[in-house]
């Protein structure tokens, strides 16, 4: 399943980011060219986070929309169907890809530790002397 690897590469990613911190929410930004089912993707984080330190971990994904450069007349349009790639002006088959294909973990929220897991750093400061 094509969201199970994407999500696989997604927790490396985060994993190492997160320096041994637990996450609360992993923000993502995926193009609409990628054919990712939100649901579907959702569903398998889950799966793959299940019995790790992300487990209870959340995806946030913002859509990104397909935009195309067309060669022949110049226009940038933005496509709603990522299937059918052609310049929205002219109609032109001769376009870049300006946006649309991307797979970014752009941020991570970290969890609050609980008030079982304290810091482990010690206070220098106490409003306790006498
Ligand atoms: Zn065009």
């Amino acid at each position: 399943m094509h969201e199970l690897s994407l999500c696989q590469s997604i927790q490396g990613i985060v994993d190492r980011a997160r320096d041994g911190r637990p996450v609360a929410t992993v923000h993502l930004r995926v193009g609409r060219l990628r054919q990712v089912v939100p649901e579907t993707l959702s569903y398998c984080w889950g799966l793959v986070t299940e019995a790790g330190p992300l487990a209870g971990s959340v995806l946030d994904v913002d859509h990104v929309p397909v935009v195309l450069d067309c060669r022949d007349c110049g226009e940038r349009t933005t496509v709603a169907d990522a299937l059918l790639l052609t310049c929205g002006a002219c109609g032109s088959g001769a376009i870049r890809v300006a946006s649309g294909e991307e797979l970014l973990v752009t941020s991570i929220d970290l969890a609050p530790r609980g008030p079982t897991a304290p810091a482990t750093t010690p206070t220098t400061h106490t409003a306790e002397e006498d």
